[in-house]
């Protein structure tokens, strides 16, 4: 019986394979070294993300978007400024520097043909292209895209700006969004769309992601990422609905026995306190991390406040969980896990078996494996409900 699983092929099937083995030969010590392993080679992934197309599309808007940032936020790129830069340029996420989006020159602003533009900006390094237009798309561009599948990159179509549209059409008595977004997406591909086949066009607003086709462009973006990267992605994009934060719940979930393998693997040390100084370590580690993945981190509840104007205020009210808004030690982390009940009992215990001679470490270890267990469910839970709420307030401000 397998005890982890993972569907990549990039090392990280063979590092589970080992911990699955040394969980099941009961070797503590060398499961929880294979697990920070894998914890090490996950934390290291990296996640390049190139943003083309001519100067004033959007790209520096959609890559502060994708940041979950204002235009006039610190780290933001400049938007609205007209000469372009000769070469790419990395903008990095504010919570995961590993998420690394590249504003390209426009291939018309080097003028290469697409094989020279290619290898100018260093194509390899990039896991995909976003092509931006505010208009149709042009010849350029479709050279770009066939030369970037030549390649065997990937690359996605974006039509930004489509705020401005839907609002101009709305003033139509006959206006219907849906016939309005069908047409623009005819339209943009039109002509240039016939060198390709079946081009993914996905119809934006950077100052409106939860609306249009962004989510579908996510989803789109994490079915064609491999395995090992789906998550950097994952965690780095905005609430944009509550599908997102479902999903991220999920993968946050998926690793929680790791981390409770880690524990056991800490009340496996004979020495007085050592389980729970692991535990505490370890705990506010990875509840730090939740908190950072549904943006739920003062700063990220910040910038939500600042783009959507809802009060900041109004958003903390809303927050149940401690942990959110607020600042993760120890002590904060103790006094939330007091209160949950049905783990009071299992620290209880794990404190009385450890000193029994024999049996005492064995079961201390499934008790502390448990505990961390369900501690984690539990604080994953109340953050995800938060992460919720959070979402839904402010989608009031943007509405
Ligand atoms: P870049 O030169 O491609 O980086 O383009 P910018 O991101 O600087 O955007 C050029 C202008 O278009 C700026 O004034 C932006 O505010 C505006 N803009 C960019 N994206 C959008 C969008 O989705 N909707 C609207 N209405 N304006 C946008």
């Amino acid at each position: 019986m397998k005890i982890f699983h993972t569907d990549d092929q990039f090392g990280f099937a063979s590092v589970t394979e080992e911990i699955n083995e040394a969980v099941l030969k009961n070797d503590q010590p060398a499961a929880a070294a294979k697990i920070n392993e894998l914890m090490v080679k996950e934390k290291n992934i990296t996640l390049n993300i190139a943003i083309t197309g001519e100067s004033g599309a959007g790209k520096s808007t959609f890559v502060n978007a994708l940041r979950g940032l204002c235009d006039d936020d610190e780290g933001a790129a400049p938007t609205g400024v007209t000469e372009s830069s000769m070469d790419p340029k990395p903008h990095f996420h504010p919570d995961y520097p590993n998420v690394i989006l590249w504003d390209l020159p426009g291939i018309g602003t080097l003028k290469y043909p697409a094989d020279s533009y290619l290898r100018y900006v260093g194509f390899e390094k990039y896991d995909f292209f976003i092509i931006i237009a505010a208009a149709r798309f042009k010849e350029n561009d479709v050279k770009l895209a066939q030369e970037i599948q030549r390649m065997k990159k990937k690359f996605y179509f974006v039509r930004s700006k489509i705020d401005n549209d839907i609002n101009a059409e709305r003033r139509k008595r006959d206006f219907s969004a849906e016939r309005t977004l069908t047409e623009i997406r005819d339209d943009c591909v039109k002509g240039e769309g016939l060198g390709i086949e079946s081009p993914q066009v996905f119809l934006v607003s950077s100052f409106e992601l939860h609306l249009y086709h962004f989510s579908l462009l996510h989803e789109t973006l994490d079915r064609d990422l491999p395995a090992h990267k789906r998550d950097a992605l994952l965690c780095a994009t905005p609430n944009i609905n509550p599908e997102i934060i479902r999903k991220k719940k999920q993968a946050l979930k998926s690793k929680i026995k790791y981390w409770a393998t880690l524990s056991a693997a800490g009340a496996a040390v004979p020495v007085p306190g050592l389980s729970n100084v692991v535990d505490d370590v370890l705990l506010v580690g990875v509840v730090t991390d939740y908190v950072h993945a549904f943006g739920l981190d003062i700063p990220s509840l910040k910038r939500l406040s600042a783009r959507t104007g809802v009060p900041y205020a109004d958003l903390c009210a809303v927050i149940i969980s401690p942990l959110a808004a607020a600042n993760i030690t120890t002590e904060l982390l103790l006094k939330v896990i007091a209160q949950l009940e049905s783990v009071a009992a299992l620290i209880a215990a794990e404190k009385v078996f450890r000193w029994i001679p024999f049996i005492g470490i064995p079961i201390a270890m499934g008790l502390s494996s448990t505990k961390t267990y369900k501690i984690l469910n539990l604080i994953l839970d109340k953050l995800t409900e938060d992460a919720q709420r959070v979402f839904k307030k402010a989608s009031a401000g943007l509405i």
